[in-house]
């Protein structure tokens, strides 16, 4: 599939927003996923190399995502006993209806945040490759992903206290069965196939755009209290209107107190919705003129 420019641009712009598949790029830039990416020398520099080196094999990666899991789970208790406590923003609930007599859940995005693709991350970086939706479909067929340190202590606590978990993720639908099967095969709780929210989910009466998340939480709002929502994407979270850095900043500031409470983010330095904004979403550029902008939005002083 080729798409022209303008296409892309608003392509990219709708779908950065919600970052949840693995790639270098995020998996939610359409470019490289339509149009796999010539494979530079493999001595080329990768952007990606330190970050996936960084998850797999930093213990600074593995306690941070530890720290995040046992800290939501201390939150669980306090968080079932409040029957007015809801993890949603009030712009979505206000459309839902109320939530304090409806079961306990908690949203949970699965890339990066529940499963850890970095072997495929790794492979792209070993092979001078980009994200592409070919080799991603590949990868989840394998169903070779691991639980991101903490997550299987944490939802099985959730799972005793009788919190269903939900996974809202942008993997497509069509990637449903290989997805719940890797999931259930690493001990996570599925309850039934419902509880797997993928790109694509029907909604019914919620106009989607692209792969923002925003009707899918809706969805689980009609049928759950959000206790809590894990993700490694600001988007995972709530919707994003425009993904600029102050756009992006003027959210933080809005939620900020969320976090550390009902919001529980997980790291990510490899991809994500963030990269982008320093390049105006712009993925048709060449990757040096990416680069450019990247370099060009570092901060050399206070
Ligand atoms: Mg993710």
């Amino acid at each position: 599939m080729r798409l022209t420019a303008p296409a892309l641009s608003l392509l990219a712009s709708a779908l950065l927003l919600a970052a949840c598949k693995p790639t270098t790029p995020p998996a939610d830039a359409p470019v490289d996923a339509a149009a796999p990416t010539q494979a530079p020398a493999a001595s080329d520099p990768s952007d990606n190399l330190n970050a996936v080196l960084w998850i797999q094999r930093s213990e600074e990666y593995r306690a941070n995502s530890l720290s995040i899991f046992r800290a939501a789970a201390d939150h669980l208790d306090d968080a079932i006993a409040q029957t007015n406590w809801d993890a949603l923003v009030p712009e979505e609930r206000e459309l839902i209806g109320e939530a304090s007599a409806l079961p306990p859940a908690v949203i949970m995005d699965i890339d990066e945040t529940v499963l850890d693709n970095s072997p495929y991350q790794a492979r792209l970086v070993q092979n001078g490759m980009e994200y592409d939706e070919v080799t991603w479909a590949q990868w989840v067929a394998e169903k070779k992903a691991k639980p991101v340190p903490g997550v299987l202590e944490f939802a099985k606590a959730a799972e005793a206290k009788g919190v269903t978990i939900l996974y809202l993720s942008n993997r497509a639908q069509h990637l449903q069965e290989a997805t719940l099967e890797n999931l259930r095969a690493e001990g996570l709780p599925v309850k039934d196939e419902s509880v797997f929210l993928g790109l694509g989910t029907f909604v019914e009466n919620c106009e989607q755009h692209g792969t923002e998340k925003t009707c899918r939480r809706r969805l689980a709002g009609r049928d759950y209290r959000v206790l809590m929502q894990f993700g490694d994407q600001l988007g995972d979270f709530v919707d994003i209107v425009a993904n600029t850095t102050d756009a992006r900043g003027e959210l933080l500031d809005t939620y900020g107190d969320w976090f550390g409470e009902r919001w529980w983010m997980l790291a990510n330095p490899s991809y994500g919705g963030w990269e982008p904004a320093q390049f105006n979403n712009d993925w048709a550029q060449p990757t040096e003129a990416r680069r450019a902008s990247k370099r060009g939005a570092l901060e050399l002083a206070n």
